[in-house]
């Protein structure tokens, strides 16, 4: 499953590929823009607009219209309508791109592995940050 959040879902595009799916955020696409794409793409496109909504599916393009404002509603309405699950593999939140393991090194204070995406350069690891998302992610009934 390959996701495109519309410009008002920049939060929930990076929670998206934080647990690791494939997701296009394109905040100044406009709505003929976003529906070619996910129909080019083939990705389900999220919005909160009922308008885009409609012109999506008029296209026969997918489409899933949100009518939660908090990540934790907006990650429930879309594991109710689809199946999402953690996959093991964790993307950039600023770009899309799967992380690498950096084999040198280790965080900080639990010694865990340390990620480092291969486009921005910047480095992630499992530490108090991750427990709030794991959180977020229990009470989304996703993990
Ligand atoms: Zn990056």
């Amino acid at each position: 499953m390959r996701f495109l959040a519309d410009a008002m879902l920049g939060k929930l595009a990076r929670w998206l590929r934080i647990i690791g799916y494939d997701t296009e955020y394109l905040p100044s696409a406009s709505d003929e823009e976003l529906i070619s794409m996910a129909e080019s793409e083939s990705r389900l496109l999220l919005t909160r607009d009922s308008e885009l909504f409609r012109r999506a599916t008029r296209r026969g393009v997918p489409s899933l219209l949100l009518r939660s404002t908090t990540i934790e509603g907006e990650l429930r309405e879309i594991s109710g309508a689809v199946a999402v699950r953690l996959s093991g593999e964790t993307r950039c939140p600023l770009c899309n791109v799967v992380l690498v393991e950096d084999e040198k090194s280790r965080a900080p204070s639990s010694g865990g592995s340390i990620w480092v995406c291969p486009r921005c350069g910047k480095f992630y690891w499992h530490g108090t940050h991750w427990l709030r998302i794991s959180a977020t992610l229990r009470d989304s009934g996703i993990a």
